[in-house]
């Protein structure tokens, strides 16, 4: 009886040890098939490319369609212990490219702005900012629909650089007057949205203007206070540098650039708003045509028998060129323009521009986030 129990209870002990050892083996076996299916797919989810002569990264992604605003940082993270100094490639090397459509996440890099929250009493988030002057500097955060978003706001011309005039009897409208008090406006309804933005042309006296002529003066100057140049490729260097350096602090987050200008080359009876984007930027055309479908839909329902004819297009500029996040360049009209002056000198209208922009903007977040 006893040997037969002891018997059995060995017999036990063996399957037991048997039962623990093949399921160890399982859970081994699985273990292995799963690390080895995550490499596959790690794999499969980077294509290679070999750098040619010549190569630099930028030339590597702009040759598979990759913005570099967009694609830069990624692609140096997923070859960091490939490149060479000042992450340069080496001729041969095979690199890991970035999949489109994977940018974008929760990284909160430490950003420094004018602008300072605080929670009410009631209880809504009250911001300040005094860039936009004494009577618009306090405002509350509305809606968090921009919450996450990153814009970089650049205002044609400056400083020393007035950009077009237009003469309206002993008055002088400058273009960089009314560029930047529509997208000061911008700037405060994008933050009403729950926006980060960066003003890049920045007027610390000026304020946003509710009148009609908007004095010109000259002391402007580039994010965060470097006196402007007056030589146009400086100018567009400093700009675009202020900008990229801070599309690398704010890294991985959903970046746009937006500049403005009201020069507008069109010669048709009605100036309408222009959109542009850089020729290899697919996020800076679906930007472009976000916006132009607002304003398509705005004009629609508030001038229905006006007819808007602004369009979308490619054009090779500097900023749009070398600046890091998706961009879009914007023509709002010509200061020029006798029907244009009209229409910039009401304030209301200057309003009205920077809401239907803030739309856009909203409406491209959200598609593209
Ligand atoms: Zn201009």
């Amino acid at each position: 009886m006893a040997v037969v129990f002891m018997e059995t209870n060995d017999y036990m002990k063996e399957l037991k040890i048997k039962f623990f050892a093949t399921s160890l083996y399982k859970i081994f076996a699985i273990v292995s098939l799963i690390i080895l299916s995550l490499q596959v797919l790690r794999a499969q989810d980077y294509p290679t490319v070999k750098a040619e002569r010549g190569d630099g990264i930028y030339s590597i992604l702009k040759r598979h369609n990759l913005s570099p605003g967009e694609y830069l940082n990624p692609f140096i993270e997923l070859n960091k212990d490939k490149l060479g100094k000042n992450n340069s490639v080496f001729v041969g090397q095979s690199y890991r490219l970035p999949v489109a459509g994977t940018t974008g996440g929760s990284n909160e890099p430490a950003v420094s702005g004018d602008a300072a929250a605080k929670v009410s009493s009631a209880g809504g988030k009250m911001m300040t900012n005094s860039l936009y002057g004494d009577k618009y500097s306090r405002f509350s955060v509305v809606d968090n629909s921009l919450e996450g978003a990153v814009f970089y706001l650049v205002s044609g011309h400056g400083g020393p650089d007035p950009g077009a005039i237009g003469h309206l009897g002993k008055n002088l409208l400058c273009e960089d007057e009314y560029a930047y008090d529509v997208t000061l406006r911008l700037s405060r309804s994008l933050e009403e949205h729950g926006a980060k933005v960066y003003m890049i042309i920045q007027d610390k006296n000026d304020g946003i203007r509710d009148a009609s002529i908007l004095s010109p003066d000259k002391d402007e100057v580039c994010y965060p206070s470097s006196s402007i140049p007056r030589n146009q490729t400086m100018r567009l260097r400093q700009r675009t540098d202020a900008v990229n350096k801070l599309y690398v602090a704010n890294k991985g987050r959903f970046q746009r650039l937006v500049i403005i200008h009201v020069d507008s080359r069109s010669k048709g009876e009605n100036i309408d708003v222009f959109f542009y984007h850089d020729k290899q930027s697919n996020t800076g055309k679906k930007l472009a045509w976000n916006l132009q479908k607002t304003f398509k839909e705005k004009y629609d329902y508030y001038q229905p028998n006006r007819g808007y004819q602004g369009t979308v297009s490619m054009r090779n500029l500097y900023v749009l060129k070398y600046s890091y996040p998706a961009a879009v360049f914007i023509e709002l009209g010509n200061i020029n323009h006798t029907r244009d002056q009209q229409r910039f000198m009401i304030e209301n209208n200057r309003q009205a521009l920077a809401n239907w922009l803030c739309d856009g903007l909203i409406k491209d977040f959200k598609n593209n986030k």
